[in-house]
Formats: structure tokens, C-alpha cells, sequence
């Protein structure tokens, strides 16, 4: 979808919903239901949100699988089972991927496209929202369905900018699958993500070293697989 052609020209709404991660997708379908015109922005080229994003080795989620299960809808609930009990991070993608073809969201949302400011205007009474695409999109509602950690923060190491091999982060992991075979690999941060990473990738290299500020004082979460299989119906 397209919904802001017209750079020149502010596109009107009822609700702009920015973000189509599990916040957005639910505040879109809401918002239509419910009658109002809506329009979603996403700076990813799909629907998932940090699933979309945090595709490292490893990555899965420590909040049981069905928690994550949309409860507003029993058709969707009924066509899908998890399986395993906490759903690895291609599972948990699509599931959003499921939800958002059955429900027909994607026609909602213009993706790959950055919200850059989100203005008030008083006397109008509405949110002026500009993107990296140079459109304008107006509405008396804004919803920033951003999620807390979609901006990743770099680590300030001096020396970082000279180094030599592949820098690799967690929460832009490239689409494509990295050859890690015999390769020396060193890991920042021990916190979930760092744990879940260190458990793969050290299976495929040669060293694996791992470094952390702090201790972190995760559990193991011992997945299991569900009694029910996966995949929708
Ligand atoms: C590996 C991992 C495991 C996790 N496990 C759990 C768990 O077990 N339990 C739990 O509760 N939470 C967990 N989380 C936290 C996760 O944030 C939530 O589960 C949830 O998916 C967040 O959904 P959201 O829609 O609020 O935000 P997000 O999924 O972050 O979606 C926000 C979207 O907004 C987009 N966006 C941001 N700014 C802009 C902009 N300016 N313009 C356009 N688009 C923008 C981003 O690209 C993103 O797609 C985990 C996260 C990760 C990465």
C-alpha cells in the first residue's frame, strides 16, 4: 500500500498508527473494526516488529509461546498452535505473518517508510506527521505503537570503527544466513539476547568469547515441545 502518493498534499485520517509490531497490528485491526480509517506506518518491510528485526541465532522469547497469542479474535486462536513453549523467534514471525494475512492488515500499512516528526497542531486539532518519504499524513490521532527497544544503541568501544571483521548486531541481523564456520567470534553482552546468541554461535566456531559490563541472572527456560503441532489448519 501506498497511502501518502502525494508529498505535496497532506493525506488525511482518522488515526495513524506508527509501528506494526504486535502493538500496531492489534491497534489497527481495532481501529477498523470499530469504523474508523486508519492508516500504519512501518519503517521495517513487514509486520512483526522486534520479531521482524531480532532474527540472531538463538533469539526466542522467555514469556510462554501463548501468551503471545492474540486473544480478541477466537477464529485466529482456534487456526493456530504453538510448537514449542517458548516459540523461537521464525515461529513467533509467523504467527504475526498469519495474523496479519488472516485479518488482512498489510493493505492497512505503508512499509518501509520512517515517521521523522509527529507535530501537534493546536488550532487544527490534529497530528501533523511527516516520513523519510517526504509525505505528510494528518490525523487527530497519532498511536506510536514504536515498542521500547526498536532502536538498537551501538556500543561506545574505542577503537570500534577500525576493526577489521564483520560487526554483527543482534537487533539488525541480516536476512541472509552468516557462515560462522571456524571463525573466532567474540560476544558483548551477557544479558538474555547475548545468552541466547552464545548458545548457537558457539556450536559452529572455533572460539567463542563472550564479555559483559555485568552479571546477568537469567533461568534456563528448558523449551518444550507443545502437546499440539504447529502451522495454521
Ligand atoms: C528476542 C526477544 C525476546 C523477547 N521476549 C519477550 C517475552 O518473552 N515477553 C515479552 O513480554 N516481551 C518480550 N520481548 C519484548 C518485545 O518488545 C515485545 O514482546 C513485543 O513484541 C513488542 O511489541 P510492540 O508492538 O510494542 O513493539 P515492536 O515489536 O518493537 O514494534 C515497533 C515497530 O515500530 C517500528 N518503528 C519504530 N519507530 C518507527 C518510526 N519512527 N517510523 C516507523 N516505524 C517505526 C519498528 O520498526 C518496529 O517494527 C522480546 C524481545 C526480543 C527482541
Amino acid at each position: 500500500m501506498n497511502a501518502m502518493k502525494n508529498a505535496e498534499k497532506p493525506t488525511r485520517c482518522d488515526i495513524i498508527v506508527v509501528g506494526a509490531g504486535f502493538g500496531g497490528m492489534y491497534a489497527i485491526y481495532k481501529f477498523r473494526e470499530m469504523g474508523f480509517n486508519v492508516v500504519g506506518i512501518e519503517a521495517a518491510s513487514d509486520v512483526g516488529g522486534v520479531w521482524y528485526w531480532n532474527r540472531y541465532p538463538g533469539a526466542r522469547c522467555d514469556l510462554m509461546s501463548v501468551d503471545y497469542s492474540y486473544g480478541f479474535s477466537d477464529e485466529v486462536q482456534q487456526e493456530w498452535t504453538w510448537s514449542e513453549q517458548f516459540a523461537a523467534q521464525p515461529e513467533i514471525l509467523a504467527y504475526a505473518n498469519f495474523v496479519a494475512d488472516r485479518l488482512e492488515l498489510r493493505k492497512h500499512f505503508q512499509f518501509e517508510t520512517r515517521v521523522t516528526s509527529a507535530i501537534w497542531d493546536e488550532k487544527a486539532k490534529l497530528w501533523r506527521t511527516t516520513t523519510d518519504r517526504g509525505e505528510v499524513l494528518e490525523a487527530p490521532f497519532c498511536i506510536m505503537a514504536t515498542g521500547p527497544i526498536s532502536i538498537p544503541k551501538d556500543p561506545e568501544i574505542d577503537g570500534i570503527s577500525r576493526f577489521k571483521g564483520q560487526l554483527l548486531r543482534a537487533q539488525k541481523w541480516p536476512h541472509e544466513p552468516i557462515d560462522f564456520s571456524g571463525k573466532r567470534v567474540g560476544v558483548i553482552g551477557t544479558g538474555s539476547t547475548g545468552i541466547q546468541v552464545i548458545q548457537e554461535v558457539g556450536k559452529l566456531v572455533t572460539n567463542c568469547l563472550s564479555s559483559s559490563a555485568r552479571q546477568a541472572g537469567p533461568c534456563p527456560c528448558g523449551t518444550m515441545t507443545s502437546a499440539r503441532n504447529t502451522t495454521p489448519k
